[in-house]
This record gives structure tokens, C-alpha cells and sequence, in this order.
């Protein structure tokens, strides 16, 4: 196979294969695989990237539930998800979330964190005993927690893109378990400063 693509590259018989003047790689050439001349070494330059993480503070009204979002998004990026189920829409609740974002909730007094499961009973609905604020859903499982939080209760909540209605009151429960695989945040921590 090799001398098949030495051939293609030179005169029959040559022992190397020309080198490209320019080291960018045309898409053919990358696609070569093993036919590729082993002489030729191929130069990939990545562009160097600075990641900028925004961390999003908020919390519940009397400040025992602190919330931190920790996204590589923008803002504006997180479209809040108005849910149109009984529960959210008596409470206004509109969710954002990032996959790849941390979500860490700070609990000041544990005893005042209330937690209420509807629906499928599968995930809780986390607000404040104190002053009745409703924070975020958490979803608990086996190896972690996912999540989404409360939009409203971001203080960057004004800079945030433009909300969406959704129903996932329609869906069924796999159907469920896949939007929040999807959409959630996957690494969701709930800290408890008193001991
Ligand atoms: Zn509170």
C-alpha cells in the first residue's frame, strides 16, 4: 500500500514523498489515513483559545438558599424556559440551564430548605421555607445530580436571552429523562455552610 502511495505522490520508485510548501493540510490529504507517506508529517495549527467563564449569582429572597452558575455561555445565550405546568406557572418559573455549566447551591440553614415533587415524582422542586422562593429543580441519581435553575432569581436575570414557553408536561416519562439529559445541567452540587 505505501508504494501504491508513494507513486501518486512522485516518481515511481521514490523513497520520500514531496512535502507541501504550505502547511495547511487539504481535506483530501487529511483523509489519507495509513496510504499516507510516513515521511510527511502533517502540522495542525490550533488557535488558541481563552475560554471566559461567567459565573451567574442569585438566590432566594432571605439569602439562605445562594445559588452559582458557573457557564462558558453568555448571558444572552441562556434562553429561560417558561414551564407551563400548574406547578411553575403559579410560581412564574422560568429555567435556564447549560450541560456542561456547574450549578452549586449554597444552603445557609439545611431545616429551611423545602423540597416538593409533582408530577412524576421524580425530580424536587428546591425553595426556601423562610421566605418561599422557588431556587431550582434537582434531579438526584445514581453518580450525581442534574438541574436547572430558577431564571428569576439570577441577578443577572435581565441580561438573559429571550424567554421560551415549554410544555415537557406533555411528554411521557423516558421522553422526560431525555430532555433533562439534554438540557440540564450535569454537575449540580447543593452545599450546606451549617453543620
Ligand atoms: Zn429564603
Amino acid at each position: 500500500m505505501l508504494q501504491v502511495a508513494f507513486t501518486m505522490f512522485g516518481a515511481a520508485g521514490a523513497l520520500s514523498a514531496p512535502i507541501p510548501k504550505s502547511p495547511l493540510v487539504r481535506d483530501a490529504d487529511q483523509c489519507m489515513g495509513s496510504r499516507a507517506p510516513l515521511t510527511r508529517t502533517l502540522i495542525y495549527r490550533k488557535e488558541a483559545t481563552v475560554t471566559k467563564l461567567n459565573v451567574l449569582k442569585g438566590g432566594c429572597h432571605c439569602g439562605n438558599l445562594c445559588l452559582s452558575l458557573t457557564t462558558t455561555l453568555s448571558p444572552s445565550k441562556l434562553n429561560p424556559r417558561a414551564c407551563d405546568c400548574s406547578f411553575c406557572a403559579k410560581h412564574a418559573a422560568m429555567y435556564v440551564s447549560d450541560p456542561s455549566s456547574r450549578l452549586v447551591i449554597d444552603v445557609k440553614r439545611i431545616e429551611a430548605l423545602g423540597k416538593y415533587r409533582q408530577g412524576s415524582k421524580t425530580v424536587d422542586l428546591l425553595f426556601c421555607k423562610e421566605c418561599g422562593v422557588l431556587v431550582a429543580v434537582v434531579w438526584e441519581r445514581e453518580g450525581g445530580a442534574s438541574g436547572a435553575v430558577n431564571a428569576r432569581c439570577l441577578n443577572e436575570y435581565e441580561s438573559l436571552g429571550e424567554p421560551v414557553i415549554v410544555s415537557p408536561q406533555k411528554l411521557n416519562k423516558a421522553e422526560k429523562t431525555a430532555r433533562w439529559e439534554t438540557l440540564w445541567t450535569k454537575d449540580v452540587q447543593v452545599r450546606v455552610s451549617d453543620a
